[in-house]
């Protein structure tokens, strides 16, 4: 838990979210400026800042991230039509929130 980070604090229910799964080691929360139908933000429960500063034993939980999305992904049905996810790195990658989360975005077209 890191006290100044957003998304900590959502993983601590300690700032509202609209929590769509959780287990031991991952959460996902819908995106509160959605950029498609579906757009859900997982994140690794444990405070890893971002890719460009991901190490060797954060590769478990990063997995399990994905396996959650293949999860979203057939839960809302979109299994055969397919989704994307992707995750910003870094400033010149769009990245705002300094908390690694994988953006998954269903319900429309491929975009650029
Ligand atoms: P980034 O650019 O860091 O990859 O994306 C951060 C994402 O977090 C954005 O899509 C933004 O809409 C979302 N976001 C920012 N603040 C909040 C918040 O307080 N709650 C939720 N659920 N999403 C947030
Ligand atoms: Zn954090």
């Amino acid at each position: 838990m890191t006290d100044d980070c957003l998304f900590c604090r959502i993983v601590a229910h300690e700032s509202p979210a609209d929590i769509e799964y959780e287990d031991d080691q991952v959460v996902a929360f819908k995106d509160i400026y959605p950029k498609a139908p579906v757009h859900v933000l997982i994140v690794p429960k444990r405070h890893i800042a971002s890719i460009m500063e991901v190490e060797p034993g954060d590769a478990g939980v990063l997995g399990r991230c994905l396996l959650v999305a293949r999860a979203l992904g057939e839960a809302k049905g979109f299994a055969k039509r397919g989704y994307r996810v992707d995750v910003r790195c870094g400033p010149e990658g769009g990245q705002v929130v300094y908390h690694v989360h994988f953006h998954f975005t269903a319900g429309r077209p491929a975009h650029t």
